[in-house]
C-alpha cells in the first residue's frame, strides 16, 4: 500500500478499535487509491480520505418490544449517516443477530462507493439492529418495527436519508417501518424508504433487482472474453431475495444453477434449481432449504459443509460478509471457475480476492456488482417524487442500463489506471473520485 495512506488507514484502525469487518472494508478501498493520489494531490491536501472514513453522523438506539408472551425485549438500532455529498445518505437496513457497530460501519463504507457508481444522486448510510427475526411471528415483528421506526423517524426524511431493506428486512418489515413512521409524523412521504409494496410506492423490479442486476453485471464481465452465461453451470450461495433472483436471471440466460445454500446447509439440484419451489418455500412459507429437497425428486441436501465444494464455471455469492475464503476460492479455482459476481456485501475475503485475481478469474466486487438494488431504490425515488408508476419493461431496461454503465465505468477506469480487468481497482477508484470531487467543491464538509 502507498506509503501516505498507510499513514491515515493506522489512524483509521486506532479510532475504531474492534470493528473488524469495519477495518477490511477500509483496507481493501485504501489498496486501490494510492495512484489517485499521485495524480490528485489536493484530495490529500483537503484530507478526503480522514473526512470519508469518520460517518457523519451514528446513531444508536434502545429498541424495547414486547415478544407473544409479554415479555420485555430490547434490542440495540443502528443508523450510520456515512456520506452526504452526492444525495440523501441512502442504504438498507438489516436485521440480524450478528449486527453491531462495526458491521453497520462496513455496509455503510460500502455503500458510499457503491451509490457513487449507480450515477444516480444519493449519499451512503447503513442500518440496522441486533433482533433475529427468524421464528419470530408477524405480530412480533411488527412491535419491533414499530418501536425501532419511534426513533429512526426523527433522523430520516425524503431529503435526508432514505433507508430500505437488507438481510433480514423485506417487504413485510418495510411495510410495518412505513406505517409506522406515517402516523407518527402525519405524512404520506413516499420517498422516505424504498422496496415498498408496489400499491403504495413501491417500484416493479426492485424486489429482483439486486439478484438480476449481479447476473446482468458479470453477463459483462465474461463477455469482454467473449462468453457469456449460455450453457454454463453455476453455483449461488444463499436464498434469499438476491440469491433467488440471481438464480431466476441467471437461468433465464441459458445457465444451469446447480446449488444454493442456507446458514444451515445446501442443496445440489443437477436438473436446475426450480425457481418457482423455491419462491414458495423460502418466501411463502419462510420455511428452509431443507424443505425444498424433501419436495423436489433428484435433490440432495447435505447438512453443514460449504456450497463453494461444488464445481462450477461461475460463483455467484449471495449469502453474507466472509463466506468465501481462500481455500473456497483455490477449490473452485481447480473445478474450473470462470467468473464470480458477489451479489452479497464483502462475502470473498481479501484473500479469496487475491486467488481469484491471481488465479486470472474475472472478479465482479459487491460494491459494483450488487449496485442494482440501491439503483432500483433510487429509479423507486424518481417514481415517488414525479407521483407516477413505470412499467416493469421501462424500469428493467433502466436496471440494465445502469448496470451495463456501472460495468464500462469500472473496466474503463482500470484501463486507465493500468490495470484493464482489475474491476476491484476500478470499482473503488472509480467511486472515489466522483465522491472526492463533490467533497473538495462543497468546501470543508
Ligand atoms: N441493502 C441493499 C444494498 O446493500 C440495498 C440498499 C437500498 O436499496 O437502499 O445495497
Amino acid at each position: 500500500m502507498d506509503a501516505r495512506l498507510e499513514a491515515i488507514r493506522d489512524t483509521v484502525l486506532a479510532r475504531n478499535p474492534g470493528e473488524a469487518e469495519f477495518h477490511q472494508a477500509v483496507v481493501e478501498v485504501f489498496e486501490s487509491l494510492g495512484p489517485v493520489h499521485d495524480r490528485h494531490p489536493e484530495f490529500l491536501e483537503a484530507a478526503i480520505l480522514e473526512r470519508l472514513c469518520e460517518p457523519e453522523r451514528q446513531i444508536i438506539f434502545r429498541v424495547p418490544w414486547t415478544d407473544d408472551s409479554g415479555r420485555v425485549r430490547i434490542n440495540r438500532g443502528f443508523r450510520v449517516e456515512f456520506n452526504f455529498a452526492l444525495g440523501p445518505y441512502k442504504g438498507g437496513l438489516r436485521f440480524h443477530p450478528s449486527v453491531y457497530l462495526g458491521i453497520v460501519k462496513f455496509l455503510g463504507f460500502e455503500q458510499i462507493f457503491k451509490n457513487a457508481l449507480t450515477g444516480m444522486p444519493i449519499g451512503g448510510g447503513k442500518g440496522g439492529a441486533d433482533f433475529d427475526p427468524r421464528g419470530r411471528s408477524d405480530a412480533e415483528v411488527m412491535r419491533f418495527c414499530q418501536s425501532f421506526m419511534t426513533e429512526l423517524y426523527r433522523h430520516i426524511g425524503e431529503y435526508t436519508d432514505v433507508p430500505a431493506g437488507d438481510i433480514g428486512v423485506g417487504g413485510r418489515e418495510i411495510g410495518y417501518l412505513f406505517g409506522q413512521y406515517k402516523r407518527i409524523t402525519n405524512r404520506y412521504e413516499s420517498g422516505v424508504l424504498t422496496g415498498k409494496g408496489i400499491s403504495w410506492g413501491g417500484s416493479l423490479v426492485r424486489p429482483e433487482a439486486t439478484g438480476f442486476g449481479t447476473v446482468i453485471f458479470t453477463e459483462q464481465m465474461l463477455r469482454t472474453r467473449g462468453t457469456s452465461f449460455d450453457g454454463r453451470r453455476v453455483v449461488v450461495s444463499g436464498s434469499g431475495n438476491v440469491a433467488i433472483n440471481a438464480i431466476a436471471k441467471a437461468q433465464a440466460l441459458g445457465a444451469t444453477v446447480v446449488a444454493c445454500s442456507d446458514s444451515s446447509g445446501y442443496v445440489v439440484d443437477e436438473a436446475g434449481i426450480d425457481v418457482a419451489l423455491l419462491r414458495e418455500v423460502k418466501e411463502v412459507q419462510r420455511a428452509r432449504l431443507k424443505d425444498y429437497a424433501e419436495r423436489r425428486a433428484g435433490v440432495a441436501y447435505v447438512d453443514g459443509g460449504s456450497v463453494w465444494d461444488v464445481d462450477a464455471s461461475v460463483a455467484l455469492p449471495c449469502a453474507t460478509q466472509n463466506e468465501l475464503d481462500s481455500g473456497a476460492a483455490a477449490r473452485l479455482v481447480r473445478g474450473g471457475l470462470v467468473a464470480v459476481g458477489e451479489g452479497a456485501n464483502m462475502p470473498c475475503t481479501r484473500a479469496a480476492v487475491s486467488v481469484f485475481q491471481d488465479a486470472g478469474v474475472l472478479f465482479g466486487p459487491g460494491k459494483a456488482a450488487n449496485a442494482g438494488g440501491v439503483a432500483t431504490s433510487a429509479l423507486e425515488m424518481q417514481q415517488n417524487a414525479s407521483r407516477d408508476s413505470w412499467t416493469f419493461e421501462h424500469t428493467e431496461a433502466r436496471l440494465t442500463d445502469i448496470m451495463v454503465g456501472i460495468h464500462h465505468r469500472c473496466a474503463a477506469t482500470a484501463e486507465e489506471y493500468g490495470e484493464p480487468g482489475n474491476y476491484v481497482l476500478g470499482a473503488n477508484i472509480g467511486g472515489f473520485v466522483k465522491v472526492a470531487d463533490a467533497m473538495l467543491a462543497q468546501g470543508l464538509i
